[in-house]
């Protein structure tokens, strides 16, 4: 199967020198694309910068910002069994970005955010031939968010997970998943280390491959 797996942060620039960005890691997706390669998979790892090397075996395209990934996203979904987006992708961007280090002022002042395109939003939803794995990091209200972004996001799955505390989700090696799938299922993936949930992740997600590649045939 042909793997496509985002991860890490985006950076969207303020002025040359800075930006603004998230606290991921990039751990969850680069372990996702280990364990795809493990099981004998085929995978494209597009990330953004994260401080693991990737590794070794996957076709590796890096990325800065929200769109740079929109682009190479919609490039690699034309070849691709599934799609895990697990980049944590900046919802919003300065409305423009200083061409200039814009100088200290002694005054507070305001930087006009504008909405990023929501990528997963943006993929066609007829008879697309691919899997869609989506991310919900969730601070509150976890299963309704999760639920919501299921349906809106039009993903077959999504996997949640609680950011809210210091030693799971965002940073940390550990983590602890619960599965939202279309049908009202739910499953849920106690705390163990990101490569051990990456192994259970690329297993659920092979199982469902398979069952749609019957479908089809
Ligand atoms: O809305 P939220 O950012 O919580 O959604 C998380 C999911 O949506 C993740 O799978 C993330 O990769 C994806 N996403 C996206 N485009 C964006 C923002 C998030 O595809 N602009």
């Amino acid at each position: 199967m042909r793997f496509v797996v985002t991860a890490g942060p985006t950076r969207e620039a303020i002025d040359p020198v800075r930006f603004i960005s998230n606290r991921s890691s990039g751990k969850m997706g680069y372990a996702i694309a280990e364990a795809a390669l493990a099981h004998g998979d085929e995978v494209t790892l597009i990330s953004g910068p994260a401080s693991i090397a990737p590794p070794r075996g996957a076709k590796f395209i890096s990325i800065t910002t929200s769109d740079e990934l929109y682009d190479a996203v919609h490039r690699a979904v034309r070849a691709c069994d599934v799609l895990v987006m697990c980049a944590a992708v900046s919802d919003y961007k300065p409305a423009a970005s200083a061409p200039q280090k814009m100088m200290k002022r002694n005054a507070p002042f305001a930087l006009r955010l504008i909405a990023t395109r929501d990528i997963l939003t943006s993929l066609p939803r007829e008879q697309r031939r691919y899997l869609v794995v989506g991310f919900a990091a969730e601070t509150h209200d976890l299963e309704t968010n999760a639920r919501l972004k299921l349906m809106k996001k039009n993903c077959d799955l999504i996997i949640a997970n609680d950011v809210s505390g210091k030693d799971s989700g965002m940073e940390s090696d550990e983590n602890e998943v619960e599965i939202f799938f279309r049908n009202g299922e739910m499953k849920k993936i106690s705390r163990a280390p990101k490569k051990n949930i990456a192994r259970e992740l690329v297993k659920i997600i092979s199982k469902m491959l398979e069952k749609s590649l019957t479908k089809k045939s």
